[in-house]
C-alpha cells in the first residue's frame, strides 16, 4: 500500500454546474472526499429554469444530445430515475423570411420536470456549499485553501482543487497560479446571451413549439409547455443571438426585451400581450479550438472542466468533468 492509498485525498470543487457536478460524483466513486462550492442558491448552472407563480421556464440550456457511450449510460440512469425524458417538438427553421419544416433525426433530451432536475439528481449524495462564491485561491504547503465573498476563510483544505467554471470566471481565478489557463480561456471566446421569457394568459396556437431562427436578433424561440411534464402557463423562450448579445451585452435590460420582443413580432410572437422576464447571462457559449477535454497541472493538483473545454453544450460539460475525475484518479495512485 503505497502513501496516498492510507489517507482519503481530498478535492474542493468550485461550481455546481453540471461539469462540477459530474467531477464530483465520479471523484467521490473513485474514493475522494469531495466538497462542491457553488455561488448561486440552487445547483445546475446554466441547465436552470426560473419559476414565477404561474409559471416556470428552462432559460439557459434548452435540450441536449448524447452520442458518448459514457454520456449515453448517464443519460439512461437520468432516464430512469425521471430526471429526463426525450422531446419530440415541432420544429422549424425561419430562414430569409421563410418558414421551413425541420426534419432533423436527432433525438432531443430535456431535464424533467425541469432542465435542473439531472443536476438536483447528481447533488443528492454529495456535500455542496451553497452561496459560496469563492473569490481566493492559493497553494501552500501542498494544500489548496480557498477564500470566499460571503464566508470569508474557508477552514478546511484540500488536496486538489477543481474549478468547474466558464472561462473567463477560470481566468479570473486562477491565472496567477496557472499561466495556460489564460490562453486557453482566451482562445474560447465565450460570449452572451440575452434571453426573454414570455408567458402568455392564453396559447398562441402556433404551428411549431421551437425554432432555429438566421439572420435574425433571434436565434432560437422554444414553448416551454411543449416539453414533457411541464405545467403552467404557456410560456416562450427567446434567445437573442451569439453574436447580438455580445455586442449588446452592456444594454439596459428593458431596451434589450424591447427589441428583442419586436424581432419576435416577425415570427408571429407577439410579446405585448405577455407578462416578460429578461435574463443576461454573461458567458453562455464558446469554447476552446482544438478541443483540449480538460485542463491539468498535476505538480500543483489543480484542474479544470466545463463546457468551454469539450466543444461546449451540456454532453461535454458532463463529460468534461468525468474524464478529468477519471484521469486524476490515473494519476494519482
Ligand atoms: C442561453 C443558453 C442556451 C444554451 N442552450 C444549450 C442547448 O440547447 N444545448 C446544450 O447542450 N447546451 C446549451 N447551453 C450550454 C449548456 O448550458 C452548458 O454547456 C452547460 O450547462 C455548462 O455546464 P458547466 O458545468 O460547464 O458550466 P455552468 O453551468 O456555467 O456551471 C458553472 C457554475 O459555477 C458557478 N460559479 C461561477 N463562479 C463561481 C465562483 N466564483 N464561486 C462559486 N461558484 C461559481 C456558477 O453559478 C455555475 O453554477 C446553453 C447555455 C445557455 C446559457
Amino acid at each position: 500500500m503505497n502513501e496516498h492509498q492510507t489517507k482519503k485525498q481530498s478535492a474542493a470543487i468550485i461550481g455546481a454546474g453540471i461539469s462540477g457536478l459530474s467531477c464530483a460524483k465520479q471523484l467521490k466513486k473513485l474514493g475522494f472526499q469531495v466538497e462542491l462550492f457553488e455561488k448561486s442558491r440552487g445547483v445546475s448552472g446554466r441547465m436552470s429554469t426560473r419559476k414565477a407563480v404561474d409559471w416556470s421556464a428552462d432559460h439557459g440550456a434548452q435540450y441536449f444530445t448524447a452520442r458518448d457511450p459514457l454520456f449515453i449510460n448517464e443519460l439512461d440512469e437520468w432516464i430512469d430515475a425521471n430526471v429526463a425524458a426525450l422531446w419530440k417538438p415541432r420544429l422549424k427553421v425561419f430562414k430569409d423570411n421563410q418558414w421551413i419544416d425541420c426534419f432533423s433525426a436527432e433525438n432531443r433530451y430535456v431535464g424533467t420536470p425541469d432542465m435542473n432536475s439531472p443536476g438536483k439528481y447528481l447533488a443528492k449524495d454529495l456535500s455542496i456549499k451553497l452561496n459560496q462564491t469563492i473569490d481566493r485561491i492559493a497553494y501552500d504547503h501542498d494544500q489548496w485553501h480557498l477564500h470566499s465573498l460571503e464566508a470569508g476563510d474557508i477552514e478546511r483544505q484540500y488536496d486538489w482543487l477543481i474549478l468547474a467554471l466558464p472561462a473567463q470566471q477560470s481566468m479570473a481565478l486562477a491565472q496567477s497560479i496557472d499561466k495556460s489557463i489564460e490562453a486557453l480561456a482566451l482562445n474560447a471566446n465565450m460570449q452572451g446571451c440575452w434571453t426573454v421569457i414570455a408567458s402568455f394568459a392564453e396559447s398562441l396556437n402556433l404551428p411549431f413549439d421551437a425554432a432555429f431562427i438566421n439572420n435574425e436578433i433571434i436565434s432560437w424561440i422554444c414553448r416551454n409547455n411543449s416539453k414533457p411534464n411541464r405545467s403552467g402557463q404557456e410560456t416562450w423562450i427567446i434567445h437573442a443571438n451569439p453574436q447580438w448579445s455580445q455586442e449588446w451585452i452592456a444594454l439596459d435590460k428593458d431596451a434589450a426585451a424591447k427589441l428583442i420582443l419586436d424581432s419576435a413580432m416577425k415570427l408571429g410572437l407577439d410579446g405585448h400581450k405577455a407578462k416578460i422576464s429578461i435574463h443576461r447571462w454573461l458567458y453562455a457559449s464558446g469554447h476552446a479550438n482544438p478541443i483540449p477535454g480538460f485542463c491539468l497541472n498535476a505538480d500543483l493538483k489543480i484542474g479544470f472542466c466545463g463546457d468551454w473545454l469539450n466543444g461546449g453544450r451540456v454532453e461535454g460539460a458532463w463529460l468534461s468533468g468525468h474524464k478529468l475525475a477519471t484521469h486524476i484518479q490515473s494519476i494519482n495512485y
